[in-house]
């Protein structure tokens, strides 16, 4: 916290002195430097060797310095000004936004639990007529992925927020607590430039996205839909109120003598108007606090570490095979596998004919 202060003083007084926005400058660097260029940076200026794709998408020849002081050398022709709107940097931004950012890392352990992996697993899972003995344990590497997602939540008010939940990429499968985890976990981290994720691995784990994320979704968005229920109550209340006292105040003017026949029933027929009146009310006051929610992916990490893979001998019934589970060291526990048949983490696990887990809704 104090970091981010200091830093965003220093960014403060940076740009009163050198005329560069240092995000802005930070930005270019590592976006030249991601598609490949080789950089040197000074105080305000970056000297850049740009290569091929990126010369053609930029517009810019091989050789460039792009500084943000305008007093430098403005009329040489290598020379690009990184200020909001220079048609550089605008490029810059169109092609970062063109996919969504993906952020890699390595994760480094002293030591991942060896053993006990029969303990955690009783501990952990819920086997119903089924018995699985753990058989060996082997080292590997396996691959997570952390997708960063925005949500909008919109009633009379919006809210928006951000909501991050991990996949193990082997499996598709979402693994609750893994992102809490992370920041506590006792390994080392070591960013690197990720390699591209495979389509169908990400179409899998897409399709996961709005399943997993749906109940955190609600539980983050609790006190919303609460305050949103309590405005919807309360303007109920007032308009029934309101429509109550209406209808008493016509009511009365019914007698009043000098009110004609046509404007006596003309008043009756408005009166017995109010009931609907007051319900349509209700409806659009319904439809104001009710909530819509969007949620759209907006950074992946992908994240290699080791982990330990489980074999077990599965038996159910007369029936046997081997049952293959993971040992995630950033949660140390084991990830729940996921239900065949509709992908959700399980700790209760039924199995199919098939022999493979399913949930209880699934079984
Ligand atoms: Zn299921």
């Amino acid at each position: 916290m104090k970091n981010s202060l200091v830093k965003t003083m220093k960014s403060e007084n940076a740009l009163d002195k050198e005329g560069i926005d240092p995000e802005l400058f930070d930005f270019a660097a590592r976006f030249l430097q991601f598609h490949g260029a080789a950089l040197e940076k000074e105080e305000a200026d970056i000297e850049a060797l740009i290569p091929d794709h990126l010369r053609a998408l930029l517009n810019v020849p091989e050789h460039i310095r792009i500084s943000g002081d305008s007093t430098g050398e403005e009329e040489n022709a290598n020379q690009y000004m990184l200020t909001y709107g220079a048609p550089i940097l605008e490029q810059m931004i169109a092609t970062a936004m063109q996919s969504i950012p993906l952020l890699g890392c390595r994760l480094e352990f002293d030591y991942v639990k060896n053993g006990g992996f029969q303990r955690l697993m009783d501990e952990q899972l819920t086997l119903y007529k089924a018995v699985a003995s753990v058989e060996s344990a082997a080292d590997v590497k396996t691959e997570y992925a952390i997708l960063t997602c925005r949500y909008i939540a919109q009633s009379d008010e919006q809210k928006e927020g951000l909501l991050s939940v991990a996949f193990n990429m082997e499996t598709g499968a979402f693994v609750p607590a893994m992102v809490e985890q992370l920041d506590n976990c006792t390994g080392r981290i070591v960013f690197k430039n990720p390699e591209k994720i495979e389509p169908c691995s990400l179409s899998s784990i897409e399709s996961n996205i709005e399943k997993n994320t749906r109940k955190l979704l609600e539980e983050r968005l609790e006190p919303f839909r609460h305050s949103m229920n309590r405005r919807f109550k309360r303007d109920i209340k007032n308009m029934a109120e309101y429509y109550k006292s209406l209808e008493t105040e016509m009511r009365n003017s019914l007698n009043n003598p000098v009110l004609s026949e046509n404007g006596r029933a003309d008043r009756q027929a408005k009166i017995d108007a109010l009931p609907a009146e007051l319900a349509s009310k209700i409806d659009d006051l319904f439809k104001k606090y009710s909530i819509k929610i969007r949620l759209k992916p907006n950074a992946i990490m992908r994240i290699q570490t080791p982990a330990k893979k489980i074999v077990s001998k599965l038996s159910v019934g007369r029936w046997s095979r081997q049952f293959f589970l993971t040992y995630n060291p950033v949660t140390r526990a084991i990830d729940p596998p996921a239900c065949h048949q509709c992908d959700k983490p399980i700790t209760h696990i039924h199995f199919n004919a098939d022999l493979e887990p399913v949930c209880f809704d699934c079984r």
